[in-house]
């Protein structure tokens, strides 16, 4: 390891995971001298961060390192699996087409497939390229603090070796023009920009690991949904598949008195596929520990802003924060460093200009860099909407027991029945292969609709006659109301969530109710202003989905520029 003065940085760039590492390669390919403080180097044993979306492979092709997903025993996605009760639907990946053709990795099962891997082994992976390139010195230190001038812009951070050099002090400081904060879901310098919204907490996951599961639907994931809320299940390598089960609240059960151990058992096992029980059940005998994690949502900040930190930048879980029910932390994260290197410009390298160079940003003068990462925000925005949108909205569809919840569940399962666009559209959203922010609001109001016609129109059980029918017409005014329920529970579902991305594209509305309201105030403005934000929205979105089914080009723009303002698709 180099000692703290031997060598000059550009950036230093703060935790070494998935973000850190791959900004590092990207920036350091790109002729910045990048400084990359890691607290441990050795390979972490986490249940993150294990399945990547075609549209995260995507990403490390554009940066030239998607060998990083070989000999690391990663196995081939072509989609998802998804578990209602006896019955179950494929939803495969889009078919890959002819110009899809190295802008991802080799398909063998001619879908455009993503990787589930050990989450260790990939970090290990992408560290190692991140080490290989000529430009990236590596310090294996925990970063205390960040260094600030007199002028309140930060020059660099201040950390403790985890084994400092012979003759070396145990802390040591590094200075840079430029600070990028990668420190993951726990950091504790998200807020050093100025933001001060913090991670809101629904539910966390558990997490076992087992031995050759026999799953239904191998190289897919499973999502079973249960009573409890979602069950995910994957390969992680040859032999080994993860389960992660969902536990509402931001406590867990306790394990010291076996309550968590319970759940799983009497609760949870008895609602996986058959096959599965026994195979779950046999590894909760053996006594495996059980891991958690806690599902954050932390909607994004746009950085660049007159009254934020100067000489710093915020990125990765640390800045953005999604229910991982998607699996789509990694995607959004691998595309951050993409665009923000791409943003930051280079001498050398430059991952999305394919006619050439950009122009590097004199990392010194920050009047440069500030419309920068205003514009990094707007590059960002389209693939970060959709599946911080499609996460939050699709969890709160699965995860709670509501009667109104339960009627949208069933029609959302129907609705992916019918196969075809039901099924290609949101697919490609969740795989981060469609950037489309309106193509989510459309599905998930087009699951609406047909959920409320499929209350009609469809036979459901009837406990008292002991058969199953059509609804009679008597009926009708019931489910009229409940119809009512159903429409403004999917509302309250995703307009809040469609807020919240709205929300950090107006920089005087995040600063003011920030400053304002201070501690979690994203929730604040929302609930505040809910009668009112609902009903433009709802608005908005009536118009689009009417306007859709006339002219659906029309229908894009103008929703695109009411409700996204800039965000452009990007292709990818
Ligand atoms: C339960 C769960 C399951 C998930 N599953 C998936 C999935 O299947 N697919 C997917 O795409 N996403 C998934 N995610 C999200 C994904 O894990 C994250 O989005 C991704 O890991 C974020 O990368 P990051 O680099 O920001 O943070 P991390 O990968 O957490 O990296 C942060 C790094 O910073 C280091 N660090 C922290 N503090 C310091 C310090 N002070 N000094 C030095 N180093 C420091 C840490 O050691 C770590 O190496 C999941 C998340 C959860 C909670």
């Amino acid at each position: 390891m180099p000692t703290a003065t031997s060598s000059k940085h550009d950036i230093v760039v703060v935790g070494a995971g998935i973000v850190g590492s791959a900004l590092a390669y990207s920036l350091g390919k790109s002729g910045r001298k990048v400084a990359l403080l890691e607290r441990d180097f050795d390979e972490p044993d986490r249940i993150v961060g294990e399945l990547l979306q075609p549209g995260g492979v995507r990403a490390l092709s554009k940066m030239g390192i998607v060998d990083t997903l070989d000999d690391i025993d990663a196995v081939p996605v072509e989609g998802y699996h998804v578990f209602y009760g006896p019955r179950s639907v494929p939803i495969p990946y889009p078919q890959e087409k002819s110009d899809d053709a190295g802008r991802g990795i080799a398909s063998s099962s001619g879908k455009v497939e993503g990787r589930s891997f050990h989450h260790g082994k990939f970090v290990q992976s992408l560290r190692k390229k991140a080490l290989a390139q000529k430009n990236v010195t590596p310090y294996e230190a925990t970063v205390r603090d960040l260094i600030k001038d007199t002028a309140g812009k930060v020059v660099g951070i201040s950390a403790t070796w985890k084994k400092a050099p012979e003759g070396e002090a145990e802390a040591f400081e590094l200075r840079a023009p430029l600070t990028i904060v990668a420190d993951g879901c726990f950091s504790k310098f998200r807020r050093t920009h100025g933001s001060s919204i913090q991670p809101m907490v629904r539910s966390n996951f558990v997490g076992l690991e087992l031995e050759d599961a026999p799953l239904p639907a191998p190289h897919h994931g499973h999502v079973v949904l249960s009573k409890n809320g979602p069950v995910l299940l994957y390969q992680i390598g040859t032999h080994s598949t993860r389960i992660l089960i969902d536990v509402a609240g931001e406590k867990l059960p306790s394990v010291a008195k076996g309550d968590l151990q319970k759940h799983v058992n009497e609760n949870v096992i008895p609602q996986l596929p058959e096959q599965l029980r026994e195979c779950v059940a046999r590894e909760m005998a053996k006594g495996q520990r059980l891991r958690s994690m806690p599902n954050s949502f932390l909607p994004p900040s746009m950085q660049g802003q007159s009254d934020q930190a100067q000489g710093v930048i915020v990125v990765g879980d640390a800045m953005n924060m999604r229910h991982p029910l998607t699996g789509g932390g990694m995607t959004v994260g691998l595309w951050d460093a993409v665009h923000l290197t791409e943003a930051l410009g280079g001498s050398e390298w430059a991952p999305l200009s394919a006619a050439g160079l950009r122009t590097p940003l004199d990392l010194n003068n920050w009047s440069a860099i500030r419309p920068a990462l205003r514009s990094w925000h707007w590059s960002r925005k389209g693939l970060a909407s959709v599946i911080n949108i499609l996460a939050q909205a699709l969890y709160s569809l699965f995860g709670a027991d509501d009667a109104n919840l339960e009627v949208l569940r069933e029609g959302c399962f129907k609705y992916f029945e019918m196969g075809g666009e039901c099924v290609n559209g949101p697919v490609s959203l969740l795989s981060g292969l469609a950037p489309r922010p309106m193509l989510l609001v459309g599905h998930f109001f087009a699951v609406a609709l047909y959920s409320i016609w499929a209350l009609f129109m469809h036979p459901k059980w009837y406990e008292s006659e002991q058969r199953s029918r059509k609804p009679g017409v008597l009926e009708y005014p019931g489910l009229v109301w409940r119809s009512v329920m159903v429409f403004y529970t999917a509302c309250v579902v995703l307009l809040p969530v469609v807020f919240t991305e709205m929300k950090s594209n107006i920089p005087r509305l995040t600063a003011a109710t920030s400053t304002r309201k201070g501690k979690g105030s994203h929730g604040g403005f929302v609930t505040d202003n809910f009668a009112l934000v609902s009903a433009s929205l709802l608005l908005i979105g009536t118009v689009m989905l009417w306007g859709n089914t006339r002219d659906p080009a029309t229908a894009r723009t103008l929703s695109s520029w009411m409700v996204f303002p800039k965000v452009a698709a990007q292709p990818i």
